[in-house]
């Protein structure tokens, strides 16, 4: 199977099946550009659009999103549940949903993992393929941090890397962050999972961040997707 993914701005993606569209985190306006909004309207089109946030922090969420759907043919909106959208007109189709949770959308599966950070990592299964798209889960583990606290996070880390090791992920969405020792687990994450393809985010705008990991020789048999400014895509085979 082949899979259009585009790098729209930080931890903002777009997958694209036959028929089907995901789009993981749009950002509020102080995270992305100018063009970003067009760019994700030109990616929606005509399709069937399944609008995902993995939690309420400004550089994953804004209610901004709501005007996207008019782009898409239809549109599904799956929003973690620490998203509070007082005052805000709702969208028609939308499911709220919290950790260790799964739903089935028809053409989608999704399950969730509680975050180390905020609300929810996502599992989809569409036909027989899974995609990871992690949002703020990481290994955080900030060196001002006490050991507790940092091994509490670790851990929570490698507990899902330990249940995804488990099964084939054929394309993982997953933090790197320079400013950590760790990069905030990438290299750990390709090394227990092994999915087909790894592709780093939330790299606040430092795309060449990702040339550091593919230079560090981790991917066995996983392809890292080298994305170098907005609009950047990649078909995969799957
Ligand atoms: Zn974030």
């Amino acid at each position: 199977m082949k899979v259009d993914v585009t790098y729209i701005i930080h931890s903002c993606f777009t997958v694209e099946f036959d028929d089907e569209v995901l789009l993981f985190d749009y950002p509020r306006s102080g995270f992305s550009t100018k063009g970003t909004k067009r760019l994700v309207e030109s990616k929606l089109k005509g399709k069937n659009a399944f609008i995902l946030s993995s939690h309420s922090h400004g550089d994953h969420f804004t209610a901004d999103v709501f005007d996207i759907e008019k782009a898409a043919e239809k549109a599904h909106f799956v929003l973690s549940d620490d998203i509070i959208l007082h005052g805000k007109s709702k969208p028609s189709k939308l499911t709220m949903i919290g950790p260790q949770k799964k739903v089935d959308l028809n053409s989608i599966t999704i399950e969730t993992f509680e975050s180390n950070d905020a609300g929810v990592a996502f599992l989809i299964k569409y036909k027989d393929k899974k995609i990871y798209y992690g949002g703020d889960l990481a290994m955080w583990d900030w060196p001002e941090w006490s050991s507790a606290k940092r091994r509490e996070h670790v851990e929570v880390f490698e507990d899902v890397l330990n249940t995804l090791k488990e099964m084939k992920i054929h394309i993982a969405f997953s933090n790197m962050d320079k400013r950590l020792k760790s990069w905030a687990g990438p290299k750990e994450f390709i090394k227990t999972v092994k999915p087909t393809y790894f592709i780093p985010m939330h790299t606040f705008g430092n795309e060449g961040w990702i040339e550091d990991l593919v230079k560090e020789d981790v991917t066995d048999n996983t392809e890292i997707f080298k994305y170098e400014r907005p609009g950047d895509s990649v078909e995969l085979d799957i």
